[in-house]
C-alpha cells in the first residue's frame, strides 16, 4: 500500500495536499503539532471518503518528530511520500518593526522552516528508502529564490521578509544536497512553491491571494507522484522550473 505523510496537514496548503494525495496513495498520515487538529483534519477527509490517519507532531520537538517516525515504522513499516510542509511566516503578523537581522526572528523562524525540516527528514528518511519510489517534497517559496531576490526585473526583488526567505532559500539549499546525497537511489527530492494561496500564513494578505489551498495542492501532488526518469534536486511551481 502506497503510504503518504504530511506535516502541517491540520489546515492550508497541508490539508490540501493530503486530501489531494489520498485520491491515489493508499493511505495519508495526517500530521499535526496539536494532537486534537490533526484528529478533526483526518476526521473529516475519512468523511470524505479517504484512507487517512492522524499523528501528533510538532517537527521543532525532536522527541515529537522521532515518536511519529517510530509509530509510522511500526504500522506502516515504509513511508513513500513525504510532504515537508509546515512552515510559519511570523514576520506577517509582528506588530513591532524590527531591525532588518531580528535574531529571535531568525531563531523563531529557522526552529520551524529549516531544523524542522532537517528533523523530519532524518526521522523519516529511513522510511522513504524502504520504498521503492521514494518522493520528499518540501514546500518552499519563489520568495526564497536568490535568482530572484537578485534580479531587479523579478517581481519577487522587492519582496523582504528576511528570516522567512532566508529560510526557505536554506530549505532549498537542503533540496539539493539530499538529492545529491540521494543520487543513485530511487529517492527523489524536490522544492515547491505552491503560490501565493489563501491561508492563515500571513493572515493579512489573505484576501489578496488568488490561489485557494486546493489549486495550491496540485504542485505538491506532481511532485509527489514525478516518474522514474524524472529529475530529482528541483525546484519548481505550478508553470514548471523556477530559479534557485
Ligand atoms: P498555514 O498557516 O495555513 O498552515 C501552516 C501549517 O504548518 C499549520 O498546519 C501549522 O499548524 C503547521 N505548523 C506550524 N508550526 C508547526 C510545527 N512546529 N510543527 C508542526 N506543524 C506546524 O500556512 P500555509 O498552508 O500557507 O503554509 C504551508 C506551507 O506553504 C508553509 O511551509 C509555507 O511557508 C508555504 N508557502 C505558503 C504560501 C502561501 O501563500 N500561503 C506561499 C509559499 C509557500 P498549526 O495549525 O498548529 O499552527
Amino acid at each position: 500500500m502506497k503510504i503518504a505523510l504530511v506535516t502541517g496537514a491540520n489546515k492550508g496548503i497541508g490539508l490540501a495536499a493530503a486530501r489531494r494525495l489520498a485520491r491515489d496513495c493508499g493511505h495519508v498520515i495526517v500530521t499535526a503539532r496539536k494532537a486534537d487538529a490533526g484528529e478533526e483534519a483526518a476526521d473529516r477527509l475519512s468523511r470524505e471518503g479517504h484512507s487517512v490517519s492522524s499523528l501528533a507532531m510538532d517537527v521543532t520537538d525532536p522527541v515529537s518528530v522521532r515518536a511519529a517516525a517510530a509509530h509510522v515504522s511500526q504500522h506502516f513499516g515504509h513511508l513513500d511520500v513525504l510532504v515537508n510542509n509546515a512552515g510559519i511566516l511570523p514576520e506577517a503578523t509582528n506588530p513591532e518593526p524590527t531591525e532588518v537581522l531580528d535574531l529571535a526572528m531568525f531563531q523563531q523562524t529557522y526552529a520551524t522552516n529549516v531544523l524542522g525540516a532537517v528533523a523530519v527528514l532524518e526521522a523519516f528518511l529511513p522510511l522513504v528508502r524502504r520504498s521503492p519510489a521514494g518522493r520528499i517534497v518540501n514546500v518552499s517559496s519563489t520568495v526564497g529564490s536568490l535568482a530572484h531576490q537578485t534580479d531587479p526585473d523579478s517581481p519577487w526583488h522587492s519582496m523582504v521578509v528576511p528570516a522567512y526567505q532566508s529560510s526557505k532559500a536554506a530549505l532549498n539549499a537542503i533540496t539539493i544536497v539530499l538529492s545529491k546525497a540521494l543520487a543513485g537511489t530511487q529517492i527523489k527530492v524536490t522544492s515547491v512553491c505552491p503560490g501565493w494561496v489563501q491561508t492563515d500564513l500571513a493572515p493579512g494578505n489573505r484576501e489578496q491571494a488568488p490561489l485557494t489551498p486546493e489549486e495550491a495542492a496540485d504542485v505538491i501532488h506532481r511532485a509527489a507522484r514525478l516518474g522514474a526518469t524524472d529529475a530529482t534536486g528541483t525546484f519548481i511551481d505550478a508553470n514548471g522550473p523556477v530559479r534557485w
